[in-house]
């Protein structure tokens, strides 16, 4: 396994105080690989939502099986139809009905159709379908403007959707639910996925009390640990929760070294502000490498991110990446959105996707330093006309969590965005599926 010791160089180029939040995502992407050996499970489809696949699912049938109609109409041989000029009317005698499930299996005679239902099998010798609305009916008989109507017209074709053979979903897939319709339609029951990343986090703080405890003066409820939980959830990675950790040298080696050894990602929250950082920089470099602990984003400047060994010596062992997220609960949110759950995405096998982020106007003044990227809580809506206008959620100090709670959206300030004023076009991120 390498060390990658050489990436502090890419820090290196930048302020350690000031590294860009741009910067600090590629030096996570380079770090944050896939697990280099596909651990693969099988699981049934009921169990296959949000799980990546580990192999390209290739269809073993056509879909359709059959070509069928794609209306409710009449189905004919198209060759039969007059040449464009020809404005002529085309009269055909109706000589059965074919249904969804129940085929008219006899070829039709010349100048005969059939009527058909809408995923009924084309009957031998057909290849078009004029939809019911253009035809006229009298008895047995249709009538329609021949010129309105061409060849192969309403006819879904056998493999149209996917074809035999084929690839119809790719090695690295997060399965959604039109994945699991769409591996039904297959007829498969089973696939092959990844087997889920282990992250482990824990919270660090003398202060913190967790939920049904009381609180002392000076104490305040370990809320990161939940927010954690949600967000790793809503990732379908396996969260594996180490508690709260006292703030001392010894707690955290022993957290760091258990979590190193039971997961392939570690995320604390909470101990990397001034002063604190040293003592995780120092515990990081005793146990791995740092790649950086500061970057230029608010909330979330102080963030520890590097590689850690379970073994004596770097290099030993197991290895995670490991995660000091601020301890601040909004800057916890900001830093696993934006920095952290890429890296999950990649190291879980998946083709990681860009979040999409969508223009809006500002609808008030906001203050906005330049030299770092600031995520602020944003309530966005539409106007009648379609566009986008966002206004912040009131106090956005990053131990604010109702301001998290109460937003639609993260506004996305550039890091080189000075104020912005009333009327400016902002970036926003609405919270889709992870908040
Ligand atoms: P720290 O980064 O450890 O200096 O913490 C910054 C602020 O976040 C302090 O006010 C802490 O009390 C608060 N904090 C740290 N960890 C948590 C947590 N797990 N839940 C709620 N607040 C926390
Ligand atoms: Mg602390």
């Amino acid at each position: 396994m390498n060390t990658p010791r050489h990436f502090s160089s890419c820090v290196a180029e930048y302020d350690p105080n000031a590294l860009p939040v741009s910067a600090a995502q590629e030096i996570v992407r380079q770090w944050a690989l896939p697990r280099g050996r596909i651990e693969v499970e099988r699981v049934r489809l009921f169990d296959a939502l949000d799980r990546v696949l580990a192999k390209d699912v290739i269809s073993p049938i056509n879909v359709p099986f059959h070509d069928n109609s794609a209306m409710d109409g009449y189905a004919f041989d198209g060759s039969t139809l007059p040449d464009g000029s020809d404005d002529e009317p085309l009269r055909l005698t109706v000589a059965g009905t074919a249904l969804a499930g129940q085929p008219f299996e006899s070829r039709p005679l010349a100048a005969q159709c059939v009527r058909i239902m809408t995923g009924a099998l084309i009957p031998p010798g057909c290849d078009t379908v004029v939809p019911q609305e253009l035809v006229q009916r009298t008895g047995d008989a249709i009538t329609f403007a021949a010129a309105r109507i061409v060849r192969g017209a309403n006819r879904r074709l056998a493999g149209e959707d996917l074809a035999q053979g084929q690839p119809a979903l790719r090695q690295g897939r997060i399965v959604r639910a039109s994945d699991l319709g769409l591996l039904a339609s297959l007829g498969i029951g089973e696939v092959a996925v990844q087997r889920r990343l282990r992250v482990a986090f824990f919270s660090t703080g003398d202060e913190l009390r967790s939920v049904g405890e009381t609180l002392a003066p000076g104490c305040v409820y370990d809320s990161n640990r939940y927010t954690l939980f949600a967000m790793l959830r809503r990732m379908n990675v396996e969260p594996v929760d180490l508690g709260i950790v006292r703030d001392d040298r010894a707690s955290l080696e022993q957290a760091l070294r258990q979590a190193t050894q039971d997961a392939d990602v570690v995320i604390s929250s909470g101990g990397v502000s001034v002063g604190d950082a040293d003592f995780t920089r120092d515990l990081m470099n005793a146990l791995g490498d740092v790649a950086f602990w500061k970057i230029a984003m608010r909330p979330g400047r102080p963030l520890a991110f590097g590689r850690l060994w379970s073994g004596k010596r770097p290099g030993e062992g197991e290895s995670a990446l490991f995660f000091g997220l601020p301890g601040n609960p909004v800057a916890v949110m900001a830093t696993f959105y934006f920095i952290v759950r890429e890296a999950l995405l990649a190291m879980s096998g998946a083709t990681p996707h860009a979040l999409p982020l969508i223009s809006a106007t500002s609808s008030q003044p906001i203050s906005k330093r330049a030299g770092r990227t600031e995520f602020q809580r944003g309530v966005a809506r539409r106007d009648a006309a379609g566009r986008w206008h966002v206004v912040i959620t009131g106090p956005q100090g990053s131990g604010v969590l109702s301001s998290m709670s109460e937003a639609n959206c993260f506004i996305v300030l550039k890091h080189d965005a000075g104020n912005i004023d009333a009327g400016d076009s902002v970036e926003i991120l609405p919270f889709d599926g992870l908040i």
